[in-house]
């Protein structure tokens, strides 16, 4: 299947891409995204078949028989099995039942013990032979929150014609995300520390991308650039499978029974897992409504149910679920595309970038609506649903625990509900022992992780653990203004 532009073709990229194509340069015309020409619905027998399918084997076939990738069937197969590194390698997203309709899904079993790993593990595999095999070099540049930068590090890690460059803001992660990338050696990485939050990185990231000395420097030493975030739809091909997999877990636990709707929870960010969950519902997964929840950064929340988009006095808030904290959420424009056609989407973000804000009419409202809905959720509410879940037994993060609040507010059907579970309490546990302890003491990873295994039976893997003994092999912390010269330094 190829692909086509979010905002409409400036008659100089081509008017379609392969997928092989669109995850190499993931950039599209007018600084759009590529987004499948057209997806394939299944019917209810269809679902049946995946009932006795493997997850391994289901991400086989949504990839090549649905999307029909332009990957090699020896390098698919490659990429899918590195599922192996899960902690079952048969159910690396199992779907865990916490009370009456509330059911978890758990996608953090995988080597970084974040969401991110579910599909940087495969799509960075493919990338790299990609690369490979036309004998170009590429640069992955990333800023992160602390999940991607890990994840990336972990998959593409001495992988050839591959060099990744991490920024992450110095003091804005956790311990345990910090330790991840700074010990991760690899002769192919560089990690940068950048003085200034989560944005700053980000900005100076985009910025950077931007700069035509840059260009120049990159070009004069034929290094492509690609990217290695959820607007790469390389990671978003990926990220539709689980939500297949959610389902088909409810099925073969008698939880539901074919063709019963069900409801999805996807804490959200930059929306590349609700896209992959509308994706799952468009092509016929019975989904009753995708409930996104945010955190106190609710823009996503206004979007739903305002129907506006508006930055214009928004500042970001640092919270207790940091992977949330963001105010440009790239795949909405997916969204909008899907719903509303090029010539629209490429008006609203012209808005967006012009305005800083975009308004949708109340027919716009209504249709983004049929498929979502959409909560928030404070740090209180959040460290509360914390506490009160792991005296019943189950312990989850942050960012978990703002699904509860949909589950709790928007839940108006008695249906089955899956909350998706996007990180292990272990990269914030100082955050869990907060709720638990109900105080605003400050902890080292390190302590909160001992006394919540000591106290509550958890488990914390050796990937965790691992983390405090091994050598830092990256130290150099910089003005974002410096970022240019250490990527140049570290690419010649
Ligand atoms: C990345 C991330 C999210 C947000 O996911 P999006 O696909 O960007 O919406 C939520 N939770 C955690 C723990 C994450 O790492």
């Amino acid at each position: 299947m190829n692909f086509i532009e979010t905002r409409g073709n400036d008659n100089i990229k081509p008017k379609e891409v392969t997928f092989s194509q669109a995850i190499l340069s993931p950039s599209a015309s007018f600084g759009g995204l590529y987004i499948p020409k057209e997806l394939p619905t299944l019917e209810l027998g269809d679902i049946e078949k995946l009932q006795k399918m493997s997850y391994k084997e289901i991400a086989t076939f949504v990839l090549r028989d649905i999307f029909a990738v332009d990957i090699d069937a020896t390098t698919l197969s490659e990429a899918i099995n590195l599922y192996d590194k899960f902690d079952d390698n048969k159910n690396p997203a199992p779907v865990v039942k916490v009370k009456d309709n509330l059911f978890v899904s758990e996608l953090y079993h995988g080597p970084t013990r974040a969401f991110k790993d579910i599909a940087l593990q495969p799509f960075g595999y493919i990338l790299s032979s990609l690369a490979q095999k036309a004998g170009d070099n590429y640069l992955i540049l990333a800023a992160t929150s602390g999940d991607t930068g890990p994840a990336a590090l972990s998959t593409f890690k001495n992988k050839p014609n591959i060099q990744v460059g991490c920024l992450y803001p110095d003091g804005g992660t956790s311990d345990v995300q910090r330790l991840q990338m700074v010990t991760e050696d690899g002769s192919n990485l560089k990690v940068l520390g950048i003085k200034g939050n989560f944005d700053d990185a980000q900005n100076a990231l985009k910025n950077l991308l931007a700069n035509e000395s840059f260009k120049e420097k990159l070009k004069s030493l034929n290094i492509k650039l690609s990217a290695a975030n959820s607007v790469n739809f390389g990671r978003i091909i990926f990220q539709i499978v689980y939500h297949f997999w959610s389902y088909i877990e409810l099925l073969n636990k008698n939880e539901i029974k074919l063709g019963e709707k069900i409801y999805l929870t996807v804490p959200s960010g930059n929306f590349g897992n609700a896209l992959g969950a509308y994706y799952a519902k468009k092509m016929g997964l019975p989904i009753e409504k995708i409930l996104i929840t945010s955190n106190e950064n609710n823009i996503l929340t206004e979007w739903i149910n305002e129907g506006k988009y508006d930055l214009n006095n928004k500042h970001l808030v640092m919270t207790n679920s940091p992977a949330m904290d963001i105010l440009k959420s790239s795949n909405i424009e997916r969204i909008l595309f899907d719903k509303f056609g090029s010539q629209r989407t490429k008006e609203l973000m012209d808005d967006l970038s012009n305005k800083n804000a975009f308004y949708m009419s109340e027919e716009e409202i209504r249709i983004i609506q049929e498929d979502f809905e959409a909560t928030y959720c404070d740090d209180e509410y959040c460290k509360g649903t914390i506490n009160k879940y792991l005296l019943d037994g189950y312990l989850m993060d942050p960012h978990t625990a703002t699904c509860i609040k949909a589950y709790e507010t928007l839940k108006l059907k008695d249906l089955k509900m899956v909350v998706y579970s996007t990180a292990e309490w272990t990269k914030f546990s100082p955050t869990v022992l907060n709720a638990v302890k109900n105080n605003t003491d400050k902890y080292h990873d390190i302590e909160a992780l001992k006394e919540i295994e000591t106290n509550y039976d958890a488990k914390i893997p050796s990937m965790i653990n691992d983390v405090f003994s091994k050598e830092i092999k990256h130290t150099t912390i910089i003005n974002k203004d410096d970022i240019e010269k250490e990527i140049i330094k570290f690419i010649s």
